[in-house]
């Protein structure tokens, strides 16, 4: 079976690990300083904080820049719902912006459309599915003219970036996930970056307890510290995050230059400037012909995947929530055609042909 998704952890991430494990120092360390110095390099950001998931981490980030009870956060229905939920763990109300079909990602024009609705929106999360930046300079002039607040959640976009600039750099502070399948891993891992000490350093305490001092904790927080067994994975992986990430970039080159003559598959978009990381490489295909075609790739032992197959607002949570009363057609579109071919970085050219041969010889 060609697989979704595959980490490749090296002959040095393994020796970095027992390293770690040799020195008894497991838990959070200098191997997490070191991480965060070089995460933060890599995206060009002042401070990180590194923590036990991208889901802590984007808890941490609202926290930090002061979202809390009652406040009004809008975001994507169309990602995975940590996203979402990170909103509800403050007691605040995710309100929910329609995406671009073509990009996947929140469309600047309703966002501008449910400010009118919601003017007294605090801040707005954005979400660089598949590996694909929003369009920040929009999404950030019009946080400008509203005085919202920016939340990047990058946890499928390490790397990606508008003319050279790199998403985790254009919002007020963002968050990143190193789980398995994401473009690079620390077993279970995040991380928070901004350009903002206070910022820095409210996450700092927020994921270490509200330790103010040894023996003393002046504000409720939390234990999301990032271990340096997951440091020591994760310094080995940011080394060759490029070069995944290129190797990313030409797997999917390959599969739109021999997908997009099909007349049934949509192939993904990228606006000019802007570097398309490919966390996912995700076609459209019609609706009617989406389950016949999973079928037919998994009898010809590829697996692929719906990301996602319902928005938030009709996962069952959201629903008992009363989100299932609003429409977002657009989202709601996107998760009848969606699928996700492998692109990982391990495929091998025969796995790219046999994706390709697959996918041309559907009887549809
Ligand atoms: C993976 C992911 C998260 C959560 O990260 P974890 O490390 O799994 O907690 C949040 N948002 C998006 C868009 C993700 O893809």
């Amino acid at each position: 079976m060609i697989k979704i998704a595959s980490p490749l952890i090296s002959e040095k991430g393994k020796a970095n690990v027992i390293e770690v494990l040799e020195s008894g120092m497991l838990a959070s360390g200098s191997w997490v300083t070191e991480f965060e110095e070089k995460f933060s390099n890599y995206v060009g950001t002042d401070f990180a904080v590194a923590t036990s998931s991208g889901t802590t981490a984007l808890h941490v980030a609202l926290l930090a820049v002061g979202i809390k009870e009652g406040d009004i956060v809008l975001t994507t229905p169309f990602t995975f719902i940590a996203s979402a939920n990170s909103i509800l763990f403050c007691g605040a109300k995710p309100v929910f912006v329609d995406i671009e079909p073509k990009t996947f990602n929140l469309d600047p024009a309703k966002l501008e459309a449910s400010l009118e609705q919601y003017p007294k929106a605090k801040a707005v999360m954005v979400v660089h599915l598949y590996g694909l930046a929003c369009d920040m300079p929009a999404i950030c002039e019009i946080a400008r003219k509203h005085n919202l607040l920016v939340i990047e959640d990058c946890a499928q976009a390490h790397g990606a970036a508008i003319n050279r600039r790199k998403v985790g750099t254009f919002g007020d502070v963002a968050a990143f996930s190193f789980y398995p399948t994401k473009n690079m891993t620390t077993g279970e891992g995040g991380i928070v970056v901004t350009n903002q000490k206070e910022v820095a350093e409210r996450c700092k305490k927020l994921i270490n307890h509200g330790r103010s001092g040894r023996f003393t904790h002046d504000s409720l927080g939390y234990n999301y510290r990032m271990t340096n067994i997951a440091a020591a994975i994760g310094l080995a992986q940011l080394e060759r995050l490029d070069k995944f990430n290129e190797k990313r970039i030409a797997n999917a080159s390959y599969l739109s230059n021999h997908l997009n003559t099909l007349e049934y598959v949509t192939v993904p978009f990228a606006p000019p400037d802007f570097l398309h990381v490919f966390h996912q490489y995700t076609v459209k295909v019609p609706s009617d012909k989406r389950a016949e075609l999973i079928k037919w790739l998994e009898e010809h032992d590829v697996d692929s995947a719906i990301i996602y197959p319902y928005p938030l607002h009709k996962q069952p949570l959201y629903a008992n929530l009363g989100y299932d009363k609003e429409h977002y057609p657009m989202a709601e579109e996107a998760s009848e055609e969606v699928l996700s071919i492998p692109v990982h970085p391990r495929l091998t050219q025969q796995d790219l042909e046999t994706i390709v041969s697959t996918i041309s010889t559907f009887p549809g």
